[in-house]
């Protein structure tokens, strides 16, 4: 499954780059002193190294499906769960990995990876939740520091993007991975130590139940999820879940889940109707064919069970094969009974710009942003709408309020500012506003380069021209722990 709308419908090609994926900063830089059991020697300075590092490595190696409204919807779950994880204040970031193998892991520096494949298997929100919550419980658990110990004996770089390989599961598939100049032996280490502990497992499972049980999302979702995997087991052939591999499910161990939620019992119904949207969203944007995605949703649709999503999967289907007008008599039929739902809003504004009314998505947006103020999806839609109609000084304005919150940085969102700015703004603002970007695509000479371009044009303010050296001074220190490790 490949992400067609990513060129075209729903990203605008900014700033030339090479790739486009982002996660979305949950919390912000400062990562809080854990308590270290195991006496390991890795601070969480180093951490926080290792896990800079290892994202950018996931985004060379794999693709992210950085769509807003799937991006947000997993990080909106995984910041509920970690509010309520015993480590409310640990900086997560989670990411969607455009792959159909059902898998999710835990990185270093709490970044938690979740395959599309994993959301389209489970059958609901508590589902899903359950497999982030273990993941969450096994950063919040330290279980990793056996792994990055074993990474420690290596370079920074290398151990970043081995840990990655592994756990995207391209490990000895890639040589850009850098596992081909690895000893065989520290890889092994590492790949064993990636796989967790029957007693890891064990201790992830009762954290992660109990995070599930105060946020209010069913209990029983992790036990019912790892039930389903393992009876489907069976039927995967090739495609063996590879969650399994690094997390192995027994029976003795769903039984023990199973009776952990039951000490809970089952949660209070929550809401996944967003849940269903965004699986038939993956589903109607991913497909690789227009009038096959269409024939899917028809036939759906035609059920006497089709609810919302299968309507707002075929709204997307009819938008994908360009039948603007059908897809906006789906649509409006859902904005009728659910009229604040952001998705549907977010969608309708999205097809009046395709269809030639920006004037009226922009209203849309404004309307939306007066529902969900602060809200980062729809304030990077608008964005987008607003260069995407002429309107570049009202842009840089949005993207400059949308920056001042932490979770706002990513690269997405500088790129916007760079697109507006190269039009309204003060020329150094495009060269700031790359370089960002390309710090956190890893591309650092490139950085490197945008803000010393920025320092040479005149008319800076003192305060700006300290900012940006500062600025440039940090990126320059990352670029020399990078080549210190290179040549070790
Ligand atoms: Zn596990």
């Amino acid at each position: 499954m490949r992400f067609r709308w990513l060129n075209s419908a729903l990203c605008v090609a900014l700033v030339a780059l090479q790739t486009a994926p982002v996660q979305g900063e949950v919390t912000g830089n400062d990562l809080p002193d854990f308590g270290d059991s195991s006496g390991a020697l890795v601070s969480p300075a180093q951490e926080r190294e290792l896990g800079a590092e290892f994202m950018r490595s996931v985004r060379a190696q794999a693709k992210l499906v950085t769509d807003p409204d799937v991006e947000g919807y997993v990080n909106q779950l995984g910041s509920r769960l970690v509010a309520n994880s015993d480590a409310p204040g640990y900086p997560f970031t989670f990411f969607v990995v455009d792959n159909p193998a059902i898998n999710a892991f835990a990185g270093p520096g709490g970044y938690i990876g979740v395959h599309t494949g994993l959301i389209l298997a489970a059958a609901n929100e508590s589902e899903l939740a359950g497999v982030m919550a273990h993941e969450i419980a096994h950063v919040t658990q330290r279980h990793l520091l056996r792994a990055y110990e074993s990474a420690n004996q290596m370079s920074l770089p290398t151990a970043a993007g081995m840990i990655a390989a592994i756990l995207l599961g391209i490990a000895g598939s890639n040589p850009e991975a850098g596992i081909a100049a690895m000893s065989a032996v520290q890889g092994a280490s590492i790949q064993q130590q990636l796989n967790f502990t029957r007693s890891n497992e064990r201790e992830a499972d009762r954290i992660g139940i109990q995070t599930l049980a105060h946020s209010g999302i069913d209990p029983y979702g992790m036990p019912n999820f790892f039930e389903r995997l393992q009876q489907s087991t069976r039927l995967y052939g090739n495609n063996f879940p590879e969650f399994l591999l690094t997390h192995p499910v027994t029976t003795d161990r769903i039984a023990e889940s199973m009776s952990r939620a039951e000490s809970y019992g089952h949660g209070k119904e929550v809401d996944s109707l967003d849940f269903g949207l965004i699986r038939a969203r993956l589903r109607a944007l991913g497909a690789d064919s227009p009038p096959e995605v269409l024939k899917y949703f028809k036939a759906l649709e035609a059920k006497p069970d089709a609810g919302a999503p299968e309507h707002y999967g075929l709204a997307l289907a009819l938008w994908r094969n360009s039948d603007y007008a059908a897809a906006a008599k789906e649509l409006q039929a859902l904005l009728d009974k659910d009229p604040d739902r952001k998705i549907y809003r977010t969608t309708m504004a999205r097809l009046a710009l395709d269809s030639g009314q920006p004037e009226q998505a922009l209203k849309l947006y404004e309307d939306t942003l007066k529902l969900y103020p602060g809200d980062l999806i729809v304030g990077q839609y608008y964005t987008s709408a607003l260069i995407q109609a002429g309107k570049a000084g009202q842009a840089r304005e949005q993207a400059l309020k949308m920056l001042r919150d932490k979770r706002a940085r990513t690269a997405e969102i500088y790129e916007l500012w760079a697109k507006a700015a190269s039009v309204a703004g003060p020329a150094w603002e495009t060269n700031v506003a790359s370089g960002e970007a390309y710090y956190l695509y890893g591309n650092l000479r490139f950085a490197i380069d945008q803000l010393n371009k920025a320092l040479q044009h005149k008319g800076l303010s003192d305060y700006d021209q300290a900012r940006i050296e500062a600025r440039l001074k940090e990126f320059r220190q990352a670029l020399k722990n990078r080549e210190q490790h290179e040549q070790q």
